[in-house]
């Protein structure tokens, strides 16, 4: 019997899948394999003629890959998912499929390091232009859509100056153009931000941060309407390849589960660490869309159901003094990446934006000084004790 749509916290738990159809096993089995058996070479013919349903082979498809883009796709409302070996196959997949050689994109500044470096990439080598833009009002972007603009592709909060871009302002413009609009919804996971619900088309992941939350797989995930997930699913997934394993599938699976939970903590501690930094006397500035001075707070409280468990903060000093807080620190890692169970903090300036040219890279607010934490699920006074330790050294 179909049941009323049960709370998105529900159904990150059950959700999708048929256990029935899985001897009632309770979570998904990982179906480790990379080719099916047919009966009859009929059968075969059948499958491949695209006039019977049923796997083939694990590049075209795999039940425990399967059980995962349902549930995704379930979790942002849309239509269906597909699953990749990362987030930036997620993001290329997405982009080959959307534009040709000609084209045009526009996209919204201070995306993703590789995002942008795949950008320049297809404009090098396919002819295929862009435009990255402060996305702050619908006239500006308005004006930079050309003839040839074929997508809006936009990611909000950014890393690390938590700079957001409003969707709704987005998909308004967009509307009217006919554009589909991308989100890349790394940084809040489908818990605290719902792009699809706001009118955009098609919603991406890095399933490597949030969605996975344990540090152990790297992965990308895409929802939208079936008739364009179908065609990545049919080129660019299929003939550039990048799958996700069955493996890895099931272990987004398992940290689906606790999604909800995670992020509750995550921005639960994120806001006690907030309220610390303010009041350090070595702490010059902090960036974090829940402090209600942040510029963009009221845009974060509309669009965003939480803020997230990411703040970035400048130290009073120089590249060295951040550097030393860092090398002080004993329970925080020194690392890239983020949404892990451990607090990671690394420094921006010579890690995830060293390629950007300096005078750029002040301009974005991406000082020497500036540190990003990526906030964990520790007990938030050891990871203050930590960091004021840390702080205290300087
Ligand atoms: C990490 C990240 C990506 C790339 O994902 P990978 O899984 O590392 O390939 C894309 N977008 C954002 C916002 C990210 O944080």
């Amino acid at each position: 019997m179909e049941k009323t749509k049960r709370s998105l916290e529900t159904r990150m738990i059950h959700g999708t899948f048929d256990r029935q159809k899985h001897y009632g096993s309770l979570t998904p089995p990982i179906y480790q394999t990379s080719t099916f058996s047919f009966e009859t070479a009929e059968q075969g013919e059948a499958r491949f003629a695209g006039n019977e349903s049923g796997y083939m082979y694990s590049r075209l498809g795999n039940p425990t890959v399967d059980a995962l883009e349902k549930k995704i796709a379930d979790l942002e409302g849309g239509e269906e998912g597909i699953a990749f070996s990362s987030g930036m196959a997620a993001v290329s997949a997405v982009l080959y499929a959307l534009v040709k050689s000609g084209d045009h994109i526009l996209v919204s500044e201070g995306v993703y390091g590789c995002t942008f470096g795949l950008l320049k990439m297809m404009k090098e080598k396919f002819n295929v232009d862009y435009d990255l833009i402060n996305m702050d009002s619908e006239e500006t972007i308005e004006s930079m859509i050309k003839d040839n603009t074929k997508a809006l592709y936009i990611e909000t909060p950014i890393n690390p100056t938590m700079k957001l871009v409003d969707i709704d302002m987005v998909v308004n413009v967009a509307k009217k153009r006919n554009l589909p609009v991308v989100v890349d919804n790394t940084f809040c996971s489908p818990y605290l931000q719902q792009p699809l619900a706001l009118g955009a088309d098609i919603v991406l992941h890095s399933a490597t941060k949030y969605i996975g939350g344990h540090g152990d797989v790297v992965a990308g995930l895409v929802v939208g309407k079936s008739e364009f997930i179908q065609e990545v699913r049919m080129t660019t997934q299929k003939d550039i390849g990048g799958i996700l394993s069955p493996f890895d599938a099931w272990l987004l699976i398992r940290g689906l589960k606790t999604l909800a939970v995670r992020m509750d903590r995550h921005c639960e501690n994120a806001n006690k660490l907030f309220d610390q930094l303010k009041r350090h006397p070595k702490i010059k500035s902090i960036v974090y869309p829940g402090d209600p001075e942040f510029v963009q707070h009221e845009l974060a409280k509309k669009q965003m159901k939480h803020y997230g468990g990411l703040i970035s903060f400048e130290i009073d000093g120089s590249k060295e003094t951040a550097q030393k807080v860092m090398n002080e620190l004993s329970m925080i890692q020194v690392a890239v990446s983020l949404g892990d169970a451990e607090t990671l903090i690394q420094h921006p300036a010579t890690m995830t934006h060293a390629v950007v040219p300096d005078e750029e890279r002040e301009r974005m607010g991406v000082t020497d000084q500036l540190l990003r934490l990526s906030v964990g699920l520790e007990s938030v006074d050891d990871i203050w004790d930590d960091l004021a330790n840390g702080l205290n050294k300087i």
